[in-house]
C-alpha cells in the first residue's frame, strides 16, 4: 500500500531515482519494433501504476489533478513513449473508475498493478463492430488503429459500434487478453517518424468474444463530457515535459560546447525557459480548474474550452522550444545517439494529436457566445 502522507506523495511524484532510470533505458527501446518493458517493469515496482486507485495518493475523488498532471510531465521529460502508454493506462482507470459497475471496478482495479490498461478508440474506414450475439454475449469484427502497447498491453479497452436490438451507440469494452482469442498485432502499419517505443500497431480484433462483464458503461459514455474533451490536459502534460527534456539537453550541451558567454545563445535559451514556464503556469491552472469545474454545473464547456487553450498553449510553446533548440545546438547536437536527436523525433511525432483546428475553433465559439469578456474564466 502507498502512504499517503505529503511527503511521500512528493517522493513519488519527484521520483528522480525513477525518472532517471527511465530516461536511461530510452535509447534501448528507441527502434522498430521496441517497447520500454524495462522501464514499465520500474513503474510497477515504484507502485506508480497503481497511484490513481481509491485510498492511493492521486486517487481520482481526491482532487488530485495538478499532481496528476505533475507526474505525468516528469514521465514524459523522462520517456515521452513510456509517458505516452502511461497516460493511456491512467486514462482507462479513470473510465473504470467514471463508468464501472462496484464488480468491474473491484475486479479491474485489482489487475492493475500487473496489468497495463491501454485506450484504443483510434480507428481508420474499417473500424470496430461489437455484436450482441445474444445471452449476454458479444462478438468483436475489424480493427483498431494507432494502438500504444500493442500486445503489451493486458487490457485494452477499446471502443466500437454496437450493434444490437435493444441498444446502439459507441460503446467501451475491456478485453480480457488471456482468456479470448489472441488480438492480431500488425506492426507493419507503425512506421513513424519518432515515438518508435510507443508500439501504436493497428490491431485486429475479429472474431474475440466478450460477455456482459466486459462492456464499461451506456453506449456514448465514452464521449460524455467534460470529461472526454478535458482529457487533452493529460496528452498536453506528457509533451510539456518533452520540451523539458530539450532545455535540459541544449542547456547541457551549450556547457559543453562552452557557447553559454554568446548572447544570441543566451536569448535563445531565455526564450525557451519562458515559453516551458508558460506551458507551466497553465498546466498547473488547467489542472486546479478542473478539479474545481468537473463537477460543477453548468461549467462543462468552460472546462473543455480551458482544456483546449491549454493543449494549444503548450503544443506552441514545444514546437517553438525545438526550433530554438536546433539553432542554439546545430547540427552537432542532432546527431544520433544524442538525446535531442531522439526527442525531436518522439515529440514531433507525439504532438500530432487530433483535430487541433477544431479544438481552437471550439474556444472561440465558446468565448464569443459569451454575454461579453469579463469574468470568462472566473
Ligand atoms: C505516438 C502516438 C500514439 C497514439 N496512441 C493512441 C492510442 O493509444 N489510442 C488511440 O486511440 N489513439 C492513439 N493515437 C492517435 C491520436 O490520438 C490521434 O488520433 C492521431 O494522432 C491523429 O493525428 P492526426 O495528426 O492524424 O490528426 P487529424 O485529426 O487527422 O489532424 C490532421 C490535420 O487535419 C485537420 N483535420 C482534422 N479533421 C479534418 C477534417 N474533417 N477536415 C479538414 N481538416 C481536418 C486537423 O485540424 C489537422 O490540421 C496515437 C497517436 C500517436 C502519434
Amino acid at each position: 500500500m502507498i502512504n499517503t502522507t505529503n511527503s511521500t506523495i512528493q517522493d513519488q511524484l519527484y521520483n528522480e531515482r525513477l525518472f532517471a532510470e527511465i530516461a536511461a533505458a530510452s535509447a534501448a527501446s528507441d527502434y522498430d519494433g521496441g517497447f520500454p518493458a524495462h522501464e514499465f517493469a520500474l513503474l510497477r515496482a515504484s507502485g506508480l501504476l497503481t497511484i490513481t486507485l481509491p485510498g492511493q495518493a492521486l486517487c481520482y475523488d481526491k482532487a488530485s489533478t495538478p499532481g496528476l498532471l505533475q507526474l505525468l510531465k516528469n514521465i514524459g521529460k523522462s520517456s515521452l513513449p513510456v509517458g505516452r502508454i502511461y497516460e493511456g493506462h491512467i486514462n482507462a482507470l479513470l473510465l473504470i473508475a467514471s463508468f464501472g459497475s462496484q464488480d468491474q471496478k473491484s475486479r479491474w482495479f485489482e489487475d492493475a498493478g500487473a496489468n497495463l490498461f491501454g485506450v484504443w478508440n483510434t480507428q481508420d474506414a474499417g473500424g470496430l463492430e461489437i455484436e450482441d450475439t445474444g445471452n449476454g454475449r458479444y462478438r468483436l469484427t475489424g480493427s483498431k488503429t494507432f494502438c500504444s502497447g500493442a500486445g503489451w498491453i493486458g487490457r485494452p479497452l477499446v471502443t466500437g459500434k454496437l450493434i444490437s436490438p435493444e441498444k446502439s451507440g459507441w460503446q467501451m469494452c475491456i478485453i480480457p487478453t488471456e482468456t479470448v482469442k489472441p488480438i492480431l498485432a500488425d506492426s507493419s502499419f507503425w512506421k513513424p517518424l519518432g515515438m518508435q517505443a510507443s508500439a501504436s500497431y493497428r490491431m485486429d480484433l475479429t472474431g474475440i468474444e466478450i460477455g456482459e462483464q466486459d462492456l464499461l458503461g451506456l453506449p456514448d459514455d465514452y464521449y460524455r463530457q467534460p470529461l472526454f474533451g478535458s482529457g487533452a490536459l493529460r496528452f498536453a502534460a506528457v509533451q510539456l515535459g518533452g520540451a523539458e527534456a530539450v532545455l535540459e539537453e541544449t542547456h547541457r550541451l551549450l556547457n559543453d560546447f562552452k557557447r553559454t558567454e554568446d548572447p544570441f545563445q543566451q536569448s535563445r535559451i531565455a526564450e525557451i525557459s519562458y515559453l516551458i514556464e508558460t506551458g507551466n503556469l497553465w498546466l498547473n491552472q488547467a489542472g486546479e480548474l478542473y478539479d474545481r469545474w468537473l463537477h460543477m454545473p453548468g461549467s462543462a464547456e468552460k472546462l473543455i474550452a480551458y482544456a483546449n487553450m491549454t493543449r494549444t498553449i503548450i503544443e506552441d510553446a514545444c514546437l517553438r522550444s525545438m526550433q530554438l533548440a536546433e539553432r542554439s545546438v546545430g547540427s552537432r547536437g542532432l546527431m544520433r545517439p544524442g538525446i535531442l536527436e531522439r526527442m525531436h523525433r518522439d515529440l514531433t511525432t507525439y504532438l500530432r494529436q487530433p483535430a487541433p483546428d477544431a479544438i481552437q475553433a471550439y474556444v472561440g465559439k465558446y468565448v464569443l457566445d459569451q454575454q461579453n469578456t469579463t469574468s470568462l474564466w472566473t
